[in-house]
């Protein structure tokens, strides 16, 4: 069962289709895990989207059903990705949405890592 109230995973969405190399993306960073690539409508300087290997819809879909070897290396591959964009020294901000009322719009589990300036008050 789902925990997310999301439609089961499409294997159809589109980082399903960047995964699988039939979309291209401008990737930054891939493992056995993850990969990262520049979003492709970019809301910092830094822009950059996270996404793990693995099919799940969302952060509760990963935390509730990823194997503790796919959660830490999902994480260790984001804080990856921001060290080797030279974020660390001045900070940025993660960010994932989940389900309709964050207006999560793929329906893969992803996160954003903004920064490159000084960003706006978190909440909405
Ligand atoms: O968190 P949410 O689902 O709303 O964000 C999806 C993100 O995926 C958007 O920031 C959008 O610009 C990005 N995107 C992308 N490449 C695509 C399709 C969407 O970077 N081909």
């Amino acid at each position: 069962m789902r925990v997310t109230g999301l439609p089961p995973y499409d294997p159809q969405n589109i980082f399903a289709r960047i995964l699988r190399g039939e979309i291209p993306a401008k990737a930054v960073h891939e493992d056995a895990f993850a990969l990262a690539f520049h979003d492709i409508n970019p809301q910092a300087p830094v822009h950059v989207l996270v996404i793990p290997k693995g099919a799940y819809v969302s952060q509760a879909d990963f935390a509730a059903h990823a194997s503790d070897a796919e959660i830490a290396g999902f994480w260790r591959a984001v804080g990856h990705v921001a060290r080797t964009l030279g974020l660390e020294a001045t900070g940025y901000r993660i960010l994932s949405n989940m389900g309709e009322d964050a207006g999560q719009e793929v329906p893969h589990f992803h996160v954003h890592i903004f920064g490159g300036r000084r960003l706006g008050h978190m909440l909405p």
